[in-house]
């Protein structure tokens, strides 16, 4: 086609999109457009997801078939705009099926979600899209563009090119085979970390041996054992952790160990179920996906979108910390062979020995009493008079409850969001209570995602598990979930001050080793005096909460990081090492459990650490986050560790410059929350800090510098992130 023609065909271009039906088929009519709970039927969903792909294949093949050359706008932004149905149904179903399902919801999600992904695929691995992307990306630097439009260039073709559009189509057929592979790997070894699990429980004859247990405790075992054909016996259940909650309050020494073993053995050979070289083969499967895209290992294909970027930028962060945390290992050990001593032991603590000992010295040491603390929390007083007063403080922001938006369940509370000039900025939904409908632990995410684009303004929702007082009674929060709340409103903020053109650049859509740092910098206001004497008052009294409590508990959480933290950075450290091996190095490990056996202990134990004293969070034989999907959690673990660096540096950027102000709020809006995912997460912190983050504040929190007296509190999900949420401790 000659470029007149050209020209010509590409004014006239007009490709025929089809057009959706029912609620879902454009912008709900309520304030702020959301979503109408009263008018949206079960029955919707099906076809809303059929619809909303129907249209995006259409978008995607009007892009493809568009005369005119690519360039950003006809390629980059209509990719960007496609999908808008399918947008709105699934940012509605999907927080339906975490906070309020029903066998309904259950069984549709079952049914879209690999329809969901196929269709993803299809998208990200079209070779006549990926031409036209590339073909404007190829002319990147002849192209003015905004720094928020160079990011959606830049990201959509790196997500191609991560699929594999850039492979040969050989190539390709080799990445489909091992991912069929890693599939069908990674659900066998989820089946068989929980059988390990839930076949396996501890069996004992006697009562006598579970001395210590509750009387309800001791109901459970005998109807767990008879339930597994032990009838007259009694059995307890492995949790998921090597730790197993119930061995600090078992008082037969023998019953604990034998506990802790079937824990710490399971699925090493040593019972039934062996996974040792299914990790490896995994481990080898991902290293050579890693080598057709020309990466010397997993990790450094697969962290390609982190902070982070390199393994070796998050292995060092980590070793760093090794010597002093195996110091403090050694040290707690000693403390708790005084104590085992003074209890009339004749023996040194063991790992089942270790909560036992350490509980009693927490206990003596700190005097807690949960109920106590408790009683100075009313939900309605966090909220309205914690939470949002940190936000009037720091941000200029008010509140006004509303109850004239239909709501997905009676417990959802509503409140338009105001900034300081009084105009409005977004909507909050604030659902605290546990129920059985809902998921554990705790979330935030977008019903709307803010966009200069689309016009919207954010719609966010906070999702808490907080157990629900009988009617009549005031509802009283425990310390940790106040913690958890204010957590979560860390990411609703981020979420609030978006300031982006695009979605899928917006708000908390950030890197996984970034996300959870806003959020964790927002729970250092829970305690701030001021903060705490506007809400923290007794429900019957109205005093406040003596700070010699507060004291008590932060000094409390500091106790013990010897082994609550040393067992998650080892948990860390496990997973970088795996998935930094070569195909060459995991190949060796192949066929060779003992091989796999040594591995793991050598990959901490030449560090220093004291792993038969403090074993990791997880062994590789169990370790899901890691092994149980195809890529889940894998080289992503430290993302804990590596945002409470960030976080634990902000903390000390905000108390050297006056601690709770406007200015310092609006400082970290304008450098932080309002950006997005829009920029280098390293320049990104350099602009609110003024300096590189610095690991130094992270290590004197958590005890690990000097004497080691001072430790702190961590955060650690167990759950794998749900689609467009952001999870909570
Ligand atoms: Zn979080």
């Amino acid at each position: 086609m000659d470029p007149i023609s050209q020209a010509e065909a590409a004014a006239e271009y007009n490709p025929a999109i089809p057009e959706g039906t029912g609620y879902f088929a454009s912008d709900s009519t309520l304030p702020f457009h959301a979503p109408d709970f009263a008018r949206i039927s079960e029955d919707d969903y099906i076809p809303a997801f059929e619809q909303g792909m129907e249209i995006q294949l259409a978008e995607v093949q009007a892009i493809i078939d568009n005369p005119a050359a690519p360039d950003f706008e006809n390629t980059i932004v209509a990719l960007e705009k496609s999908g808008a149905m399918l947008g709105r149904v699934a940012s509605v179903f999907f927080q339906l099926t975490g906070t309020n399902t029903t066998d309904k919801l259950d069984e549709i999600n079952t049914e879209i979600s690999p329809r969901l992904s196929a269709h993803f695929d299809s998208i990200t691995l079209n070779p006549e899209l990926f031409a036209r992307v590339k073909a404007v990306y190829d002319n990147r630097a002849a192209m003015t563009m905004t720094v928020e439009d160079a990011r959606l260039l830049e990201n959509t073709y790196r997500d191609m090119v991560q699929a594999g559009a850039l492979l040969s189509e050989a190539e390709r057929e080799q990445v489909k085979a091992i991912n069929t592979q890693l599939s069908t790997l990674t659900t066998e070894f989820g089946q068989l970390a929980r059988d390990a699990m839930a076949d396996q429980p501890l069996i004992v004859d006697t009562r006598e041996e579970l001395a210590g247990l509750s009387d309800s405790d001791i109901q459970a075992a005998a109807a767990l054992a008879a339930e597994k054909g032990h009838e007259g016996k009694y059995a307890i259940a492995l949790q998921n952790t090597t730790q197993q909650p119930l061995l600090p309050v078992l008082e037969n020494r023998a019953t604990r160990e034998k506990l802790f073993r079937l824990s710490h053995d399971r699925a090493d050979g040593t019972y039934a179920v062996d996974t040792r070289d299914l990790i490896a083969r995994i481990a080898l499967l991902r290293a050579e996906k890693a080598a057709l895209f020309g990466k010397p290992d997993w990790a450094s294909y697969t962290m390609y979108d982190r902070m982070a970027k390199e393994p070796a930028t998050a292995l060092g962060f980590m070793e760093q910390m090794v010597p002093a945390l195996a110091a403090t290992q050694r040290r707690e050990a000693a403390m708790l062979n005084e104590a085992i001593a003074a209890d009339g032991g004749d023996f040194t603590v063991q790992p089942w020995d270790w909560y036992r000992y350490a509980n009693k010295i927490k206990a003596e040491q700190y005097d807690l009493d949960e109920d106590a603390v408790m009683e100075y929390f009313v939900l309605e007083n966090v909220l309205e008079d914690g939470i949002f007063h940190m936000a009037k403080e720091l941000y200029g922001l008010t509140f006004e409850r509303r109850t004239d938006l239909p709501v997905y369940h009676p417990d959802v509370w509503v409140y338009t969001v105001f900034e300081e000039d009084g105009s409005e900025l977004g909507l909050f939904y604030f659902d605290p209570f546990q129920r059985p409908s809902k998921r554990g632990g705790a979330w935030m995410g977008n019903f709307v995602d803010q966009s200069h684009m689309t016009g919207n303004k954010p719609v966010i929702y906070n999702v808490l598990n907080i157990p629900k007082a009988p009617d009549g009674e005031v509802q009283l929060v425990s310390f940790d979930w106040v913690n958890t709340a204010f957590h979560e409103f860390g990411h609703a903020v981020h979420g609030m001050f978006a300031d982006q053109r695009y979605e899928s650049l917006s708000g908390t859509a950030t890197a996984r080793d970034f996300v959870e740092y806003p959020s964790q910098v927002h729970e250092m206001w829970a305690t701030w005096p001021s903060v705490l004497s506007n809400y923290a008052k007794h429900y019957e009294t109205g005093e406040t909460i003596p700070a010699e409590m507060i004291e008590r508990i932060e000094a409390a959480a500091k106790f013990n990081q010897g082994y609550d933290f040393g067992e998650v950075v080892e948990a860390a450290l496990l997973d970088m090492k795996w998935h930094a091996l070569s195909p060459d190095e995991a190949r060796a490990l192949v066929g060779n459990p003992e091989a796999v056996d040594a591995f793991e202990r050598r990959s901490l134990t030449d560090l220093g650490l004291e792993i038969d004293l403090v074993p990791p969070r997880y062994r590789s034989t169990y370790f899901n986050h890691i092994f149980s999907s195809p890529a889940g959690y894998s080289a992503g673990y430290y993302s804990y560790l590596w945002t409470e660096m960030l976080d634990r540096d902000s903390r000390e950027w905000f108390r050297q410059n006056g601690g709770l102000t406007r200015a310092n709020g609006q400082h970290y809006r304008d450098t932080v929350l309002s950006r997005g995912g829009t920029m280098d997460y390293f320049e990104m912190f350099e602009n609110f800090a003024g300096r590189q983050p610095d690991v130094q504040p992270m290590l004197e929190a958590r005890g690990l510098t000097g004497s080691g007296e001072e430790a702190a509190d961590s955060e650690v999900s167990d759950g794998e992130l749900p689609a467009g949420s952001v999870e909570g401790s």
